[in-house]
């Protein structure tokens, strides 16, 4: 590995557009990593992937597909399900899909990775610092700073992908 390699834990397509243009610029090569289990159903999940790999092919970035385990995710955030949006029940959720990140960082020998997540203006970046910076390699990069999150849905309308409207798991669904 090279010393600006890392490993992107992507949620989605359109979060990964300007996630990886704001890699690109700091120096960094991203390898895009998808493992994203909270996604219900699991149409949904493939769909987002989908949209990642058009992402990923207009950057000509690899992305690595982790196995989907919803069962394993649903018993990480068992008797949270009925938080809130923001709230405990998602803290879990970073926890996990975050722990799997720096599990496969780690056994792909990556010394850096981080996560799309913080594009989203809906999401805590904060919160989220909070859970990666317990994981040996996580990097605090927020990306909906920079005009971020305008950013990336400017790049995903020009690249024609897929856009979701619900967070992910069947508890968001509105
Ligand atoms: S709302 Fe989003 S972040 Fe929160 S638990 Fe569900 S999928 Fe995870």
């Amino acid at each position: 590995m090279e010393a600006r390699d890392i490993l992107v834990h992507a949620c989605c397509g359109p979060c990964s557009t300007a996630s990886i243009e704001r890699l690109l610029e700091d120096g960094w090569n991203p390898v895009l990593y998808f493992s994203n289990s909270n996604i219900f159903p699991q149409e949904e999940a493939e769909r987002r992937y989908e949209a990642l790999l058009q992402v990923a092919h207009s950057y000509q970035l690899q992305v690595i597909h982790e196995r989907y385990d919803h069962e394993s995710w649903l018993q990480s955030i068992q008797g949270h399900e009925m938080e809130k949006e923001g709230g405990l029940r998602c803290e879990k959720c970073f926890a996990y899909n975050l722990s799997q990140a720096a599990a496969k960082a780690q056994a792909l020998g990556f010394s850096h990775f981080t996560t799309t997540l913080t594009v989203s203006r809906f999401k805590n970046s904060k919160l989220i610092f909070a859970v990666g910076q317990q994981l040996e390699g996580f990097e605090c990069i927020d990306f909906k700073k920079k005009g971020g999150f305008e950013k990336s849905v400017q790049l995903s309308k020009e690249l024609g992908i897929y856009r979701q409207q619900y967070c992910g798991c069947e508890f968001s669904m509105h």
